[in-house]
């Protein structure tokens, strides 16, 4: 029996969420800590400046978890160190309403959820749907996600690999398969549209339209496109060692303090 903490970025009242916490109750035992909001594209943001407050939260007239004020990394880490009685064996995070792929995987509350469980030394997986409409079908990623979710302890992941899982937006039947992909290079291009409210008063909106870079079936969004489970398994230490040794002999004769890499 898997014990399993199950959280989002979209908040706890989103329909994805709830889709997979079903789909994973009859793995073990299931309990949601999740954001009392949207909390899309905070990133792995932690609170600090504020208290966090949890509130016992009820489906259909069920316990089934506890809703925080803070953003997704807040409640995997609160979750995890110091609320639930277990630690548990999963941290499944999503189900995301809208693809995570490419460059968003370093905005995303979903993928940071996970990317917490997985400094906190357990096995981690964010899922996302690829759809955008307001009723979208979560079922087949439901499906979809249980199967990864039972395997995911089993995986002999390193230390520091979670996986960040797409799902196409498609009856269970009409997927194609899984792909094993890595991080597309996909981008948005960004604007702000300037406007003004009633006041006169300038704002601004965050805009743009998303750019699929190539046509690399190994890439995420490709795959996904079409029409296959895109399963990348990321890591978040960001150390370019490729970079190391260059920099060493680029700054070594400008910066006395390179002589700390050599004082050892
Ligand atoms: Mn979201």
């Amino acid at each position: 029996m898997m014990r399993i903490l199950v959280t989002n970025d979209d908040g706890i009242e989103a329909a994805g969420l709830h889709a997979l916490a079903e789909a994973l109750r009859p793995l073990g035992e299931v309990v949601i800590v999740a954001p009392d909001r949207q909390q899309s594209a905070v990133g792995h943001a932690l609170t600090v400046s504020e208290p966090l407050r949890i509130v016992p939260f009820r489906s259909n007239g069920q316990f089934v978890g506890y809703a925080v004020n803070g953003t997704p990394a807040d409640c995997v880490k609160l979750a995890v160190t110091t609320l639930l009685p277990w630690r548990p064996d999963v941290v499944a995070s999503g189900i995301n309403h809208g693809r995570n792929t490419a460059v968003n995987i370093l905005y995303s509350g979903t993928v940071s959820a996970a990317t917490e469980g997985t400094l906190l030394g357990i096995p981690s997986v964010a899922f996302s749907l690829d759809a955008y409409e307001a009723e979208a079908d979560f079922r087949a990623a439901a499906v979809i996600a249980r199967a990864i979710v039972e395997r995911l302890p089993f995986l002999r992941l390193p230390t520091g690999t979670l996986l960040n899982v797409n799902i196409p937006a498609l009856p269970l039947e009409q997927i194609c398969g899984v792909r094993i992909t890595h991080q597309g290079r996909s981008l948005w291009r960004d604007w702000y549209e300037r406007r003004r409210d009633p006041w006169g008063r300038e704002y601004f909106w965050l805009a743009g339209e998303y750019v699929l870079a190539d046509g690399d079936p190994e890439a995420d969004d490709v795959a996904l496109t079409q029409g296959y489970v895109s399963i990348t398994p990321i890591r978040y230490a960001l150390t370019d060692t490729a970079s190391v040794e260059q920099l060493r002999q680029q700054f070594g004769e400008l910066l006395p303090i390179s002589d700390v890499s050599h004082a050892k």
